[in-house]
C-alpha cells in the first residue's frame, strides 16, 4: 500500500487562528463537487458569516441538483471575487489542481494570497500556506465541525444541515470505511442543532429523476465481471446519456451499488467525458487498497474510494487498468 507521508499538518488552533485574522475571504473546493465539498464548503461559508466575516464560495463547476436546497447553495459563485481577499480556502481538495478552471485561470492569485488547505484524502501534498489535513476525519465536513467549533461559532440548522450533508455523502450514509466515530459523534452534535436529517438522506441516496433511474438501468446492464481480478467493471458513455437526456452526476451512488456485486472486491466504473477521455471512479471492499490504483495513474482518493482520468476509449482504459492493479498485485 503506497502512502504519501504528509510534509506537515497543523493544528486546528492554528486553522482557527489563520481564519481569525482574516476579514476577506473566499472558500473553494474540487471539480465535479460532492456533497462533502459542497457540505464542507457551504457550512464553513456559513459558519464564518456568523462571525461576520466576509465570505464568499466559489467552485470551478456548478453543483447537481440534489444539493440546490441546502441554504447558500444559490450564491456560489463561479469566479473569485473581483476585489484581493486575505485568505483562500481549500476544502476538501486531494490536490491544488483539484480546484480545477478557478486555479488555473488564477495562478497568480493562489500564489500571491495564503492558502488554508483542509482536507482528509491522505495523498493530500500539503500545497496549502497552512496545511490542516486530517486522513483520520470522515470527511472535510467533519473538520468544518470541528473549525467552527474551535472559533466558537455559533452553528445555526443551515449550517449544521450543510455540514450533515457532507458526512452523510463521505461515510455513505454511515455504511463505508469512512464510518468513524467521529463521524457518528459529530452527526448526533449536527442533529442536535437542527440538520434536518431525512430530507439529507432523501436527497443524497432516494431522490432521481425518471431519466436518471434509467441511465442507472444502462449502466448496470453494461457491467463486466473479470472473476481472476475479482473485479466488476461498468460505463457510462456520452451517447447514453443523450439517449436518456440525463447528466453525469445522476451516476452518483452506482458505483456503491455495484460494490455490492459478491463476486467482486473492486468496482471500475468508466465514465465517458465529453473530450472522450475516461473518469474513473474505484470502489473497493475493505482488503483491497484503489488509492494506490488510481495515484500510480495521476489521480488519488481514499483507500475504498478513488479515481482518475485517463484517456479513452473503454477498452484502452480498462487495458491500463489491469495492467496498473497488476503491477500493484503481483501474483
Ligand atoms: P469519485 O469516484 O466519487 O469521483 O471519487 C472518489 C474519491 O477519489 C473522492 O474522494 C475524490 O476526491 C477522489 N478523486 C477522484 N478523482 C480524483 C483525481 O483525479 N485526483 C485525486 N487526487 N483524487 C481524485
Ligand atoms: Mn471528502
Amino acid at each position: 500500500m503506497q502512502t504519501i507521508e504528509p510534509a506537515a499538518t497543523e493544528s486546528l488552533d492554528t486553522a482557527a487562528d489563520v481564519l481569525l485574522g482574516a476579514e476577506r475571504i473566499v472558500v473553494v473546493s474540487h471539480v465535479n463537487p460532492d456533497a462533502d465539498a459542497i457540505g464542507s464548503t457551504l457550512g464553513l461559508v456559513q459558519g464564518l458569516r456568523i462571525l461576520g466575516k466576509q465570505v464568499v464560495a466559489a467552485l470551478s463547476d456548478p453543483i447537481p441538483d440534489y444539493a440546490r436546497f441546502l441554504t447558500g447553495a444559490d450564491d456560489i459563485a463561479s469566479e473569485l471575487p473581483s476585489e484581493d481577499v486575505d485568505l483562500i480556502v481549500s476544502a476538501d481538495a486531494a490536490d491544488i489542481e483539484r480546484i480545477g478552471r478557478l486555479y488555473e485561470e488564477n495562478r497568480d492569485r493562489f500564489e500571491s494570497t495564503p492558502i488554508l488547505n483542509i482536507d482528509h484524502h491522505r495523498t493530500n501534498p500539503m500545497f496549502g500556506t497552512v496545511n490542516h489535513v486530517d486522513p483520520r476525519a470522515s470527511s472535510t465536513s467533519e473538520l468544518m465541525f470541528r473549525v467552527l467549533t474551535a472559533l466558537g461559532a455559533p452553528m445555526d440548522p443551515g449550517t449544521a444541515t450543510a455540514l450533515l450533508f457532507g458526512i452523510f455523502g463521505d461515510t455513505g450514509s454511515f455504511q463505508n470505511g469512512a464510518t468513524t466515530p467521529g463521524a457518528l459523534i459529530t452527526a448526533a452534535h449536527l442533529v442536535e442543532l437542527g440538520a434536518d436529517n431525512q430530507r439529507v438522506s432523501f436527497q443524497l441516496f432516494e431522490c432521481k429523476r425518471f431519466a436518471g433511474a434509467r441511465l442507472w438501468g444502462r449502466i448496470v446492464s453494461t457491467i463486466e465481471l473479470d472473476a481472476e481480478r475479482h473485479s466488476v467493471f461498468g460505463y457510462l458513455s456520452q451517447e447514453m446519456l443523450r439517449a436518456e437526456g440525463a447528466k453525469v452526476d445522476e451516476t452518483e451512488g452506482v458505483a456503491e451499488y455495484l460494490r455490492g456485486v459478491q463476486e467482486g472486491t473492486v468496482v471500475v466504473l468508466m465514465k465517458e467525458t465529453p473530450e472522450g477521455e475516461m473518469r474513473i471512479s474505484m470502489r473497493s471492499r475493505p482488503e483491497v487498497d484503489v488509492s494506490a490504483i488510481a495515484t500510480a495513474l495521476g489521480g488519488g482518493g481514499h483507500r475504498q474510494a478513488a479515481g482518475c482520468t485517463i484517456p479513452g476509449p473503454y477498452q484502452a482504459a480498462k487495458d491500463v487498468i489491469i495492467e496498473t492493479y497488476d503491477r500493484l498485485n503481483p501474483r
